[in-house]
């Protein structure tokens, strides 16, 4: 008796056409061959809800299916009678998961007319710490990475087991007719070459770890946490198999008085009463150096300065961000006698009440200006 295609899939018999696709991505994943090796029911599962999202996504088959049942594919009527190879399993997934999931299925082995698999070596992971110069500016860092690399003298040979195809062919009758099923040698792994010499002091893959040191170019405008990858530095792989990639961590270090906010960046000025009543000009921090900047007479508290184009270089390779400097006047708190009775004649003189002018803009728009 045949399972109910609905019930393989776990959907109503009134389920849309995207919970039928949602559901036989479930099963394809749960059961994937690739997820379960070597088990039998879960190999079966996962033809079976193939088959049956293969008649469910199909209207006119849909259709057929809700008013006979199975009979509606016995016999030589059309779909049935082959059944469904697992060539024809996977030439399905591109609909089902999409080209965003290409790259990833691809990487499933065992199946198909892939035939030979180049094996590759696994990642290795650094982390190099930059200062917000070396973020600014892009770097070039040297890291020593000890790596597996092919021994010297190793060689290597076709495998016996699978003749050097990586895969070994089963053919089996079943309900839906001659099936083929392809599964990786676990002889080789499925590169189709085994370890012929071994020299002294190479693991069984003929391996060894070896010291390198390597040059990571890193650009400009990169964020704490951002990952690099330098292809092909990672471990290598047996026979003719590719290496894998080093992976490079980024982590930025603080600096004292320059903030980052994207590529622009913030330094908080403080001058006195005095320097912003009379005008002053005062050096500041900034990336590669020191910079003098001229402060107005009369200048008021929180005006932002903006120095263009001495932020970080943009990521994207065109422009640079801004250096905002913010002005603080700082108020004494202390005042000594003859200094009390200035400040004291003058409160109720003209030149000290505030007159603030539309150039003089709250601090929200100067917010809303430094984002636009
Ligand atoms: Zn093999």
């Amino acid at each position: 008796m045949k399972e109910d295609y609905y019930e393989i899939l776990g959907v109503s018999k009134g389920a849309s056409a995207a919970e039928i696709k949602k559901a036989y991505r479930k099963k394809a994943i749960e059961f994937h061959p690739d997820k379960n090796p070597g088990d039998a029911k879960a190999e079966e599962m996962f033809k079976k809800a193939a088959e049956a999202y293969e008649v469910l996504s199909d209207q006119d088959k849909r259709a057929k299916y809700d008013q006979f049942g199975h009979a509606a594919f016995d016999g030589s009527a059309g779909f049935g009678g082959g059944g469904m190879n697992m060539d024809d399993i996977f030439s399905q997934f591109g609909d089902i998961f999409g080209s965003a999931f290409g790259g990833g299925f691809s990487g499933f082995s065992g199946f198909g007319g892939g035939g030979q698999r180049r094996v590759k070596g696994s990642n290795l992971r650094i982390r190099v710490k930059l200062t917000l110069e070396e973020v600014a500016n892009g770097v070039e860092k040297k890291v020593k990475v000890r790596r597996k690399v092919q021994a010297d003298g190793v060689t290597y040979k076709t495998c016996p087991t699978c003749n050097g195809s990586g895969q070994i062919t089963k053919i089996t009758n079943t309900i839906l007719g001659r099936m083929q099923t392809a599964t990786t040698c676990n002889t080789c792994g499925g590169s189709g070459q085994t370890i012929d010499k071994r020299p002294a002091g190479a693991d069984a893959q003929g391996l060894k770890v070896e010291e390198e040191t390597i040059s990571i170019k890193i650009p400009p405008g990169v964020e704490d946490g951002m990952q690099l990858k330098v292809s092909g530095k990672g471990n290598g792989a047996p026979g003719n198999g590719i290496p894998g990639d080093l992976l490079v961590a980024i982590e930025t270090i603080e600096h004292d008085t320059l903030k980052r906010e994207g590529d622009n960046l913030h330094y908080d000025l403080y001058i006195s009463i005095s320097e912003a009543v009379l005008g002053s000009s005062k050096e500041i921090d900034a990336i590669g150096g020191k910079v003098r900047i001229k402060l107005e007479p009369g200048i008021q508290s929180g005006k932002i300065l903006r120095l263009r184009g001495k932020g970080i270089n943009s990521i994207n390779g065109y422009g640079s961000g801004d250096l905002l400097v913010h002005v603080n006047v700082w108020t004494p708190k202390e005042l000594n006698k003859e200094q009390r009775e200035f400040f004291e004649r003058m409160q109720n003189d003209e030149n000290f009440v505030p007159k603030p002018e539309k150039s003089d803009k709250s601090f929200f728009e100067k917010v809303k200006d430094m984002f636009s």
